[in-house]
């Protein structure tokens, strides 16, 4: 017999996916939809939920029906902007989606140079809003990624050295927390927040706007490749350690040990590939500055001219196809003498397929000059940033590539500062998340979110991220 007050947690979810469909003003998208399949997946083609439904926001409002419903129903809550992140928290199993993708407007105030973004857009949707006004927002170098979750993770591109981090940047954020209070944070206002939100991701609140400080763009930024095959790349790292010694800020560097997919005309070989935005007006001193580089270590093959912004944020973009599988791990260091040089050349030697990356961020200048308690962010001191990346197709590869990037992680660790990049860190199923987040933040900082999130999710609704589990009550 059954009574009246009798819980039945699967009657409550169907209650509340029928209060959805009524509430929403977007669309509920459930296993029987044909939209379904498309709906739940993410970029990596590994991470395979089957959530109960995908909420797809129609409006900013419906962040508060999402969160009301969340919050009575129990269900599990991801919360989606671009999709691309590498752990999969942009879903869930058997829970519900908040999927923010429809909401991508963005606006550029060209007086003020200040860029009001929705949740759901991604970095391409930014560039070709202020590239139309000749400024840029510092942000990642993959034009499908979602501003959201790069953003309050970190968010590290082709203007790091010259502007800083995308949340370097912030003006302030709009935020709905767990309660469903609406907060403006900012370095004026509930500043404990802002200073999570840059680098905490999405621990404390759904993000409903972002404002940044945009910066402008020469006409035609320089741009270049160096490429060099296996036998340079010694010698190519060791000239790059010295020429990075003195580098004026307009100049960003970024390293990738790549297979290049056929479409690039690049063989199928291993290349080591300079990639420099030189983003000044002066090209001749760009030019100079590179022209000291290729002296010291002369490239196999290279591509060096004025581009324009769009083009260059875009320009590998057929590398990484929505569906590839991930598993990603990186490292903090400041050492690029010949004894760490022989074991990162040691490593990338072993990558000859398509399918699986190292990049070398060159960090320092305007990066590093944000003081180390100014954001969550981990790490300020460290100079380069290595990120070993997945993004091949075949599920037969996944336990060998999965593989290379945890031994080549390893190899580094006698030779790594603290702190991890979380936008760059796989699921990892050897940690607890408490444990990896509290690796990746460092002690003092992981209690300062920790504090954070008593006070702004204590009951820890918003989980799927690299989680900052509140203090058990
Ligand atoms: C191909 C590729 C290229 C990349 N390149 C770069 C790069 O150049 N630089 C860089 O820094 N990173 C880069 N990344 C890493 C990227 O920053 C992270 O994967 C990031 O999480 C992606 O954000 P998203 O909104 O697309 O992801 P999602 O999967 O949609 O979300 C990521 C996380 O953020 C949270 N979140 C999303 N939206 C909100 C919101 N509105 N409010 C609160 N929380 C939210 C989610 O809950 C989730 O935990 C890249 C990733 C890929 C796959």
């Amino acid at each position: 017999m059954t009574t009246l007050h009798q819980h039945d947690p699967e009657v409550e979810i169907q209650q509340a996916l029928h209060e959805l469909r009524g509430r929403l003003s977007g669309s509920l998208i459930e296993p029987q939809d044909p939209l379904y399949e498309e709906a739940r997946a993410v970029w990596n083609g590994m991470v395979n939920h089957r959530p109960r439904a995908v909420a797809r926001a129609g409006a900013v409002s419906d962040i508060d029906v999402v969160l009301d419903v969340v919050r009575r129903s129990g269900l599990a809550l991801a919360v989606r902007g671009g999709g691309h992140n590498i752990a999969g928290h942009g879903t869930v199993e058997g829970g519900l989606v908040l999927d923010l993708g429809p909401l991508r407007a963005v606006n550029v105030d060209a007086r003020s140079r200040l860029v009001t973004v929705e949740p759901g857009a991604t970095l391409a949707d930014v560039d070709r809003a202020t590239a139309a006004h000749g400024l840029a927002v510092p942000l990642g170098v993959i034009s499908g990624t979602g501003v959201a979750g790069l953003t309050l993770g970190g968010g590290v591109g082709w203007l790091t050295r010259s502007h800083g981090l995308s949340v370097d940047n912030l003006d302030s954020v709009d935020v709905v927390t767990a309660s469903g209070e609406h907060l403006h944070a900012s370095e004026q206002e509930n500043t404990e927040l802002f200073w999570g939100l840059r680098g905490g991701g999405g621990n404390f609140g759904i993000a409903s706007s972002f404002t940044f400080r945009s910066h402008p763009l020469p006409v035609t930024p320089l741009g270049g490749n160096l490429f060099y095959r296996q036998p340079r790349w010694r010698d190519a790292l060791v000239a790059f350690a010295t020429w990075t010694r003195d580098l004026p800020d307009a100049m960003n560097p970024i390293i990738s040990f790549l297979v290049l997919p056929p479409g690039f005309g690049m063989g199928d070989e291993p290349w080591m590939i300079v990639g420099l935005a030189w983003v000044a007006e002066d090209h001749q001193a760009g030019l100079e500055l590179i022209e000291q580089l290729r002296v010291e270590a002369p490239p196999d093959e290279q591509e060096v001219g004025g581009t324009s912004w769009l083009d260059w944020q875009s320009a590998m973009d057929t590398v990484f196809p929505k569906g590839s599988r991930g598993y990603w791990k990186n490292v903090a260091f400041s050492r690029l003498d010949e004894e760490v040089v022989d074991v990162l050349v040691g490593f990338a030697s072993e990558l000859a397929w398509h399918g699986t990356g190292i990049d070398i961020h060159h960090l320092e200048g305007a990066f590093g000059r944000v003081p180390e308690e100014a954001t969550a962010f981990p790490n300020r001191s460290a100079q380069y940033w290595l990120n070993v990346y997945g993004y091949w197709q075949d599920p037969s590869e996944d336990e060998r590539l999965t593989a290379f990037a945890r031994k080549a992680h390893a190899l580094m660790q006698p030779f790594s500062e603290h702190g991890e990049y979380v936008n760059f860190l796989g699921a990892d199923l050897g940690h607890q998340d408490a444990d990896a987040a509290r690796h990746a933040y460092g002690q003092d900082k992981y209690q300062r979110l920790v504090a954070l999130k008593d006070r702004y999710d204590p009951h820890n609704l918003f989980r799927l991220n690299h989680n900052i589990p509140p203090t058990p009550a």
